[in-house]
């Protein structure tokens, strides 16, 4: 799952990844450790400060690959994610029907929709399903879809359904994956819809 960003932004990030690219392998692993165990038991915002901090980390470590070798210290409560190796910690996006949970390491898909437990299945499918079609009005026009005269009004409802369905996934489907899995993030924004994470309360 990739989303476009500028390369403004990308490079302000490079910026702020200074302080774990200057980190030794050793280092970085054992920071890495500690930050997921204090993760350990919740479900997270993809926005909160620490877990951003974490995917900087992430990210150094995965370059370096950390985890492919063997140098990383896997939390006792974790399991090694099968597409990087890395401490499996799932986040959980408006994309989940066509990329699964993805991990936060590599940024690929490392639990299929297929693979998630029967039970949870149903819930999830229909959340995204709904959220596919708030999410949709925000890409109208570029899907060729003329715009109606109250198109604005649609827009804003949209919007608000869009933070009625992520504080759904922050406040049910994501803390019931914290029963397979020992920590968790969530998508908590929408930038189609401007959906800023302060507007989705749980
Ligand atoms: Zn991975």
């Amino acid at each position: 799952m990739v989303r476009e960003l500028t390369d403004n932004h990308d490079q302000l990030w490079n910026g702020y990844s200074q302080v774990f690219l200057e980190m030794d392998d050793l280092s970085l692993a054992r920071w890495m450790a500690q930050t997921l165990g204090q993760f350990s038991g919740h479900a997270w915002r993809l926005s909160h400060p620490l877990l951003m901090t974490y995917e900087l980390a992430a990210h150094a470590a995965h370059d370096r690959q950390i985890w492919l070798k063997g140098m990383g210290i896997i939390p006792a409560e974790y399991t090694a994610a099968e597409c990087c190796r890395a401490p499996l910690l799932p986040v959980l996006s408006r994309d989940v029907f066509n990329f699964g949970l993805v991990c936060k390491h590599c940024g690929e898909t490392c639990v299929a929709f297929a693979d998630l437990p029967e039970e949870l299945k149903p819930r999830i499918d229909k959340w995204s399903s709904d959220y596919d079609e708030a999410h949709g009005v925000a890409h109208w026009e570029e899907d060729g879809k003329k715009l109606p005269p109250d198109y604005d009004k649609l827009f804003e409802l949209a919007a608000q359904s869009a933070e009625k369905l992520l504080a759904q996934a922050g406040s049910e489907l994501a803390p019931s994956l914290l029963e397979l899995y020992p920590a968790v993030a969530w998508e908590d924004q929408d930038e189609c819809l401007e959906v800023r994470p302060e507007d989705v309360d749980i």
